[in-house]
């Protein structure tokens, strides 16, 4: 079968394109033909080595297509049902064996691509606002990245909730963007102190939650736009890994809650039914706006992540296969 893989860690040239032998179902398994690949930035910390795997290996985690085969001991699917994944490598290809208890149905009303933009960002924004720091309309939050595919859907899961948003984005149009997803306030953060901003518009107090998906270069202002006692939700890398952090500076900030979650923590086979459930009827209904910004063919995946890690990008971008 055509897949990306890579032999090596590296830039996006260690991306290859070209022939992989085709998975098997294992038992617990369900073989998938991939129309989707969704392109998300655990792919290029599994591509450049910030996080480790054996290899050779299949890239990308996420995922929508057909079920061509099932591994011994599944139940719940059939050939021919239309599936959806996210947390099991290897969607960058033509199949993918993905453990049962990774798939849910997509309903009738959702395409393809649209069940393969949801999973991996749509659950995280889910777990981040429902789960990590489960917001009301008492809370102020602050959302880095807010136009990017998490950040965007993040800022509207957080005004469903019916929190106050104070969003960053890198231009204009990202700005436009995170307004249009219903943030309040929105800091242009490459020009502007964001910090200040924050507690000008928080009237000095601070925001009670920060999801921080940029890390190294947003994490210490982060920390000090929080109000006593408030959460530092740091979920990313894009900008590089937060260094060790300094225990002993969250009681002299403010008796401060730090966590740094991971979607695989929060994904039982429970949430991963209420989460999906949430997100494919919020789509259904027009509560939730998916922006696909671009799809790229299979062999075009390496100038996908490039795009992705270049920070020109708004929305998900996604692999057809
Ligand atoms: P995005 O679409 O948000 O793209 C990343 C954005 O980060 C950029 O567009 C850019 O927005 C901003 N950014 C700031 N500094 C940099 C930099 N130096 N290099 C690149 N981008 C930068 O990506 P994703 O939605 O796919 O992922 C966002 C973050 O969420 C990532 O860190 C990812 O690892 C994390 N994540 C974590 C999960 C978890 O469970 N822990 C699950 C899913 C994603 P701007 O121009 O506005 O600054």
């Amino acid at each position: 079968m055509k897949a990306i893989y890579i032999e090596q860690h590296g830039g996006p040239e260690v991306l290859k394109f070209g022939d992989f032998a085709k998975p098997a179902p294992a038992p617990g398994q369900v073989l998938v033909k991939v129309a989707v690949s969704g392109v998300n930035f655990i792919d290029i910390y599994q591509r450049n080595g910030l996080y480790k795997m054996p290899l050779p290996a299949v890239l990308g985690v996420e995922g929508a297509g057909v079920v061509e085969a099932l591994g011994e001991g599944v139940t719940g699917f059939k050939p021919g049902d239309s599936v959806a994944w996210t947390m099991a490598r290897g969607s960058y290809a033509e199949y993918a064996a993905v453990p049962a208890v990774s798939l849910v149905h997509v309903p009738a009303h959702v395409s393809m691509s649209d069940a393969a933009a949801a999973m991996l960002q749509g659950m995280t924004a889910h777990y981040l606002t429902h789960s990590t720091f489960p917001l009301d309309n008492t809370h102020t939050a602050l959302v880095h990245a807010a136009a990017g595919g998490t950040g965007r859907l993040i800022v509207q899961m957080a005004k469903l909730r019916g929190a106050r948003v104070i969003a960053t984005a890198g231009s204009a149009a990202k700005a436009q963007v995170a307004r249009e997803a219903g943030a309040d306030e929105v800091i242009l953060y490459n020009d502007t102190d964001f910090q200040a901003s924050v507690k000008q518009l928080t009237n000095g107090a601070g925001v009670h939650v920060v999801y921080d998906g940029v890390g190294k270069a947003t994490y210490d202002k982060s920390i000090d736009s929080l109000r006593p006692r408030g959460m530092m939700v740091s979920f990313g890398n894009a900008s590089g890994a937060v260094p060790p952090v300094d225990l002993l500076s969250l009681s002299t900030k403010g008796s401060l809650f730090l966590t740094r979650p991971t979607l695989g923590n929060y994904s039982s086979p429970e949430e991963l039914k209420w989460r999906s459930g949430d997100l494919f009827s919020w789509m259904k209904d027009g509560k939730l706006k998916l922006m696909i910004e671009k799809e790229y063919p299979l062999a075009d995946t390496a100038q996908a992540q490039i795009d992705l890690a270049g920070r020109g990008t708004m929305g998900k971008l996604l692999v057809t296969i």
